[in-house]
């Protein structure tokens, strides 16, 4: 079905940083498929993984256990707030799973009616029904029936505003730390922390979805870490499987009471090909070093940000985001720069409100962000030289 509107283009290899178009053309890759291929295009850790497992066993479905897929449950767990894992394929099940454990939570301590769950404009949750719901975008909801019963959109980053709209029904606040389509905006630290104590004082589960801001990308493994509070659900995928479909829901015990027998599902969640890839990740991920290597090309890639903003002052006029998810605010239509970027073998990608966005695979190095800023330097000076040539005929 025509729902992208992809460049003629075939994409057939890649390794690390780097991929490689049907006419042998050369990309760097900082879009990494939408934040996914967080340890680059085929690691080796990763296609041992799966290369390995894939020689062992495919699939059983949740009606039979594998070591694997409480193993990998274990490890997150040991990294997390959460006590319980629930594995999907997506982030967006990963959220249709957070959204139905936290109405299940009150439905179980006798509050069928507090249904109600508030996210942010600029949110994005994925193209289910909950998600589109949850997040409200009027783009996504258009065309598909009446908005579902239960969902509240507030102003983003507006305590007051927040506090305004909670009543005796509210079930739950959804919200990503760092938006990503949203136009990579960073929550402050003390607004997570003040709906931390509202949720604390109400009763009300708070849902993270790291989806794109976590596992490694914002230079902490979760982008809430730079607030030091927890969330009681939180939803992630993307880097989680490093190019393999693999997300989950992420929660405490307590807000778990409702998920008993019988309570959801899903026939591929936690299959043994996504279990092996996934422990793959997690120990590239966590390992000790591997932040710092995120934090520091970050610092590189601002560093050199500032050096493109000062240089194009009346273009760039912001730098956003946090480690390796940034964006630049632009006074012009982000899809042009995208566009040339492409053209000189550069992958990025955009976000609401005129940004560039920018999601490299978290292995980069110096030398990776110097290329891609000479290039995007480029972009921006054919940018500037076609505007004046237009200006002077
Ligand atoms: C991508 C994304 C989703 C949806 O994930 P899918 O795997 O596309 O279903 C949800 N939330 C956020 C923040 C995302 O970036």
């Amino acid at each position: 079905m025509p729902v992208y509107t992809p460049p003629p283009t075939d994409f057939v290899s890649g390794k690390g940083v780097e991929v490689f178009d049907a006419n042998g053309k050369r990309y760097l890759d900082f879009l990494a498929g939408i934040a996914v291929n967080s340890l680059g295009h085929c690691h080796p850790k990763l296609v041992a993984a799966l290369t390995e497992q894939a020689n062992k066993l495919w699939h059983m479905s949740n009606v039979y256990q594998t070591e694997l897929q409480r193993t990998l449950a274990a490890k997150w767990v040991s990294v997390t707030f959460a006590d319980y894992v629930f594995f999907t394929n997506s982030g967006t099940e990963a959220i249709e799973a957070s959204l139905k454990l936290t109405r299940k939570y009150h439905f179980t301590k006798g509050k069928p009616d507090k249904i109600d769950i508030i996210g942010f404009d600029g949110a994005f949750h994925g193209r289910s029904y909950g998600g589109i719901n949850a997040a409200g975008n009027q783009n996504y909801l258009n065309g598909f029936g009446p908005p579902l019963p239960g969902f509240k959109q507030c102003k983003f980053g507006d305590i007051d505003a927040l506090s305004a709209m909670i009543d005796e029904n509210t079930a739950g606040i959804i919200l990503e730390p760092i938006q990503g389509e949203g136009g990579v905006r960073a929550l402050e630290p003390e607004y997570l922390r003040a709906v931390r104590a509202i949720c604390d004082e109400k009763d009300i589960l708070l849902i993270f979805d790291e989806v794109q801001c976590g596992a490694g990308r914002s230079g902490k493994l979760f982008a809430h870490e730079w607030a030091g509070i927890v969330p009681d659900v939180m939803a992630i995928a993307k880097g989680i499987g490093g190019g393999f479909p693999l997300g989950a829901c992420l929660a405490t015990e307590q807000a778990s009471i409702g998920m008993v027998k019988g309570t959801h599902g899903s026939t591929y969640g936690g299959n043994p090909l996504a279990m092996a890839v996934g422990h793959a990740a997690f120990d590239e991920l966590t390992k000790p070093e591997f932040l710092d290597n995120v934090n520091r090309v970050a610092n590189n890639m601002v560093q050199a940000f500032e050096g493109l903003k000062d240089a194009y002052p009346d273009l760039i006029l912001e730098i956003r985001g946090k480690g390796l998810l940034r964006g630049l605010k632009l006074s012009i239509d982000p899809l042009i720069i995208r566009d040339l970027a492409f053209q000189n073998g550069l992958l990025v990608t955009v976000a609401a409100g005129n940004v560039l966005r920018i999601l490299p695979p978290l292995i980069i190095n110096a030398d990776n962000v110097s290329e891609a800023v000479s290039i995007l330097d480029k972009c921006f000076t054919t940018f500037k030289t076609s505007q004046n040539i237009g200006e002077s005929q």
